[in-house]
């Protein structure tokens, strides 16, 4: 175990999450982890994006719009979107079990709903839109990580939207309001509330919570969430510009450090 690691265990036995001011990361309260965007990582999927939220490492891929099979689970009007959220079994601390669980159902399900406003399924009758998720590496926040990789992977697909989706999580810690929760802080904390949003029409698409708020703390946090998303929401914007923008086509990078 690395010094740094050992620190944070202690101050998480004294149950401190903040001292000074700051979070054991040395983030500020409204402090987003450092974000980093590749789009058009993967050759054999119609679009791709790999993104980086703190120690968060997750992979989008989309395919289609292709015809649906079975047949009979297809919408004669509007194409079915398909969305599989999964975390590797080397993500996590210890081992996840491989495969579908519980959790990760209600990820995909939340996920999927959360491009519903977005998505023009319309233009597509009788097709499928396929979203893989991978978590290679989770320490919280993997949900919105894979909500902003796959928005960027459905634009690098050429999937007809009406604009970017945008996730990040806030909660509490030590009776304090916070952006983007680390593991420590989820695992410590006493809130944490995940939301996505379309940036520019300020349509939220996602929002749960797991802890309690009380009605002023979620007011704050959820316009902390929003302001955070805008952000988010230029960095995917850059990263899929680059990308297009760029003659030799072969991906794209943007990155933001943390401050
Ligand atoms: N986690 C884990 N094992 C699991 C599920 C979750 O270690 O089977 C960890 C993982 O680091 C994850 C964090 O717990 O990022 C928080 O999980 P949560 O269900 O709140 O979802 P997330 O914040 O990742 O969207």
């Amino acid at each position: 175990m690395n010094e740094e690691r050992e620190k944070e265990e202690e101050a998480v036995e004294k149950r401190e999450l903040i001292k000074d001011g700051k979070r054991l990361d040395g983030r500020g309260f409204e402090e987003l982890r450092p974000i980093k965007i590749e789009v058009g990582v993967l050759k054999r999927a119609d679009g791709s994006c790999y993104f980086e939220l703190g120690e968060n490492k997750v992979i989008a891929a989309v395919y289609g719009p292709k015809e649906m099979h079975p047949r009979h689970a297809q919408d004669a009007k509007m194409a079915v979107v398909k969305f599989r959220y999964n975390m590797a079994p080397f993500s996590v601390d210890d081992r996840k079990r491989p495969g579908p669980d519980r959790r990760s159902v209600e990820v995909s399900k939340v996920s999927r709903e959360a491009f519903e406003p977005v998505i023009m399924r319309e233009f597509y009758p009788k097709a499928a839109i396929e979203v893989y998720v991978e978590i290679l590496q989770s320490d919280a926040g993997t949900r919105t990580a894979g909500i902003n990789a796959a928005s960027v992977a459905l634009a690098d697909a050429g999937i007809p939207m009406k604009d970017l989706v945008s996730s990040v999580a806030v909660g509490k810690i030590d009776g304090q309001v916070v952006l983007d929760l680390n593991g420590t802080e989820d695992n410590h904390g006493e809130a944490d509330m995940p939301i996505a949003m379309v940036a520019r029409t300020n349509t939220i698409t996602l929002l749960q919570m797991d802890g309690h708020l009380t009605a002023e703390e979620f007011g704050r946090g959820l316009k902390l969430a929003m302001g955070a998303c805008r952000q988010i929401y230029e960095l995917q914007r850059a990263a899929l510009i680059e990308r297009f923008s760029s003659s030799s086509n072969s991906g794209s990078k943007s990155e933001k450090r943390g401050e």
